[in-house]
Protein backbone atom coordinates (compact mmCIF):
# COMPACT_ATOMS: atom_id res chain seq x y z
CA UNK A 1 0.00 0.00 0.00
CA UNK A 2 2.70 2.32 0.79
CA UNK A 3 4.53 1.70 -1.92
CA UNK A 4 1.86 2.32 -4.30
CA UNK A 5 0.90 5.89 -2.48
CA UNK A 6 4.47 6.04 -3.43
CA UNK A 7 3.91 5.44 -6.89
CA UNK A 8 0.66 7.66 -6.89
CA UNK A 9 3.04 10.56 -5.17
CA UNK A 10 4.96 10.82 -7.44
CA UNK A 11 2.98 11.15 -10.80
CA UNK A 12 1.13 13.79 -8.70
CA UNK A 13 4.30 15.39 -9.01
CA UNK A 14 5.17 14.84 -12.39
CA UNK A 15 1.55 15.80 -13.29
CA UNK A 16 1.87 19.08 -15.17
CA UNK A 17 -1.13 20.91 -14.24
CA UNK A 18 -4.89 20.25 -13.00
CA UNK A 19 -5.88 16.57 -13.37
CA UNK A 20 -8.37 14.25 -11.92
CA UNK A 21 -8.47 11.05 -9.97
CA UNK A 22 -9.56 9.55 -13.22
CA UNK A 23 -7.14 11.16 -15.32
CA UNK A 24 -4.13 10.40 -12.57
CA UNK A 25 -5.45 6.70 -12.93
CA UNK A 26 -4.89 6.39 -16.52
CA UNK A 27 -1.63 7.56 -16.31
CA UNK A 28 -0.47 5.40 -13.25
CA UNK A 29 -2.26 2.42 -16.21
CA UNK A 30 1.15 1.65 -17.84
CA UNK A 31 3.57 2.29 -15.33
CA UNK A 32 1.95 1.01 -12.09
CA UNK A 33 -0.88 -1.39 -13.79
CA UNK A 34 -1.97 -2.72 -10.42
CA UNK A 35 -3.57 0.21 -8.42
CA UNK A 36 -6.85 0.63 -8.58
CA UNK A 37 -8.80 3.83 -8.79
CA UNK A 38 -10.22 3.35 -5.54
CA UNK A 39 -6.39 3.67 -4.24
CA UNK A 40 -6.24 6.82 -5.95
CA UNK A 41 -9.24 8.33 -4.57
CA UNK A 42 -7.98 7.31 -1.30
CA UNK A 43 -4.53 8.13 -1.92
CA UNK A 44 -5.55 11.81 -3.35
CA UNK A 45 -8.03 12.67 -0.61
CA UNK A 46 -5.09 12.14 1.91
CA UNK A 47 -3.14 14.35 -0.21
CA UNK A 48 -5.84 16.52 0.28
CA UNK A 49 -6.32 16.49 3.91
CA UNK A 50 -2.22 17.48 3.79
CA UNK A 51 -2.29 19.88 2.00
CA UNK A 52 -0.23 18.65 -0.73
CA UNK A 53 -2.80 18.56 -3.39
CA UNK A 54 -5.82 21.55 -4.02
CA UNK A 55 -9.35 21.24 -4.95
CA UNK A 56 -9.01 24.27 -7.91
CA UNK A 57 -12.14 23.35 -10.17
CA UNK A 58 -13.95 20.93 -11.51
CA UNK A 59 -14.23 18.95 -15.32
CA UNK A 60 -16.37 16.38 -16.46
CA UNK A 61 -18.19 16.29 -13.04
CA UNK A 62 -14.98 15.35 -11.31
CA UNK A 63 -12.97 17.16 -8.92
CA UNK A 64 -9.45 19.04 -10.39
CA UNK A 65 -6.73 19.09 -8.17
CA UNK A 66 -3.23 20.57 -8.60
CA UNK A 67 -0.34 21.02 -6.48
CA UNK A 68 -0.02 24.61 -5.14
CA UNK A 69 2.50 25.92 -2.62
CA UNK A 70 0.83 29.02 -1.75
CA UNK A 71 -0.36 29.95 1.56
CA UNK A 72 -3.04 32.04 3.05
CA UNK A 73 -6.58 32.87 0.92
CA UNK A 74 -6.22 32.44 -2.45
CA UNK A 75 -7.83 31.18 -5.96
CA UNK A 76 -6.61 29.18 -8.71
CA UNK A 77 -7.34 30.24 -12.66
CA UNK A 78 -7.25 26.81 -14.65
CA UNK A 79 -6.64 26.94 -18.32
CA UNK A 80 -9.12 24.90 -19.81
CA UNK A 81 -7.02 24.08 -22.89
CA UNK A 82 -4.24 22.73 -20.75
CA UNK A 83 -5.00 22.24 -17.51
CA UNK A 84 -2.24 24.76 -16.36
CA UNK A 85 -2.90 26.57 -12.91
CA UNK A 86 -1.96 29.90 -11.65
CA UNK A 87 -2.71 31.31 -8.09
CA UNK A 88 -4.28 34.61 -7.91
CA UNK A 89 -4.91 36.92 -5.44
CA UNK A 90 -9.02 37.19 -3.84
CA UNK A 91 -10.81 39.15 -6.39
CA UNK A 92 -12.84 40.28 -3.42
CA UNK A 93 -10.17 41.26 -1.41
CA UNK A 94 -11.07 39.38 2.07
CA UNK A 95 -14.17 42.39 2.09
CA UNK A 96 -16.63 39.64 2.30
CA UNK A 97 -15.94 37.71 5.47
CA UNK A 98 -17.24 38.20 8.24
CA UNK A 99 -20.26 40.77 6.43
CA UNK A 100 -24.07 40.27 7.82
CA UNK A 101 -26.39 39.90 4.35
CA UNK A 102 -30.12 39.45 4.09
CA UNK A 103 -31.86 38.01 7.46
CA UNK A 104 -28.84 38.94 9.05
CA UNK A 105 -26.75 35.61 8.11
CA UNK A 106 -22.72 35.97 8.14
CA UNK A 107 -20.57 34.95 5.43
CA UNK A 108 -17.84 32.70 7.02
CA UNK A 109 -15.82 31.40 3.86
CA UNK A 110 -16.25 31.49 0.09
CA UNK A 111 -15.12 29.51 -3.05
CA UNK A 112 -14.66 31.20 -6.31
CA UNK A 113 -13.56 28.77 -9.27
CA UNK A 114 -12.30 30.66 -12.10
CA UNK A 115 -11.69 28.84 -15.55
CA UNK A 116 -9.44 30.75 -18.95
CA UNK A 117 -7.07 30.20 -20.95
CA UNK A 118 -3.09 30.96 -20.18
CA UNK A 119 -0.86 32.71 -22.56
CA UNK A 120 0.18 30.05 -24.51
CA UNK A 121 -3.22 28.40 -25.42
CA UNK A 122 -4.37 31.59 -26.06
CA UNK A 123 -1.11 32.43 -28.78
CA UNK A 124 -2.17 29.02 -30.56
CA UNK A 125 -6.28 29.76 -30.67
CA UNK A 126 -4.95 32.64 -32.27
CA UNK A 127 -3.30 30.99 -34.90
ZN1 LIG B 1 -3.40 27.51 -4.26
ZN1 LIG C 1 -3.13 26.54 -21.33
ZN1 LIG D 1 -11.41 34.85 -1.78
Amino acid sequence: MSDQRATIAEAVVAAAGAFTAEELHRSLAVSAPGIGLATVYRALGAMQEAGSVTQVGQRDGSTLLARCGRDGHHHHLVCTSCGRVIAIDCPLGGSLAGREVGDGHVITRHEITLYGLCADCRAHEED
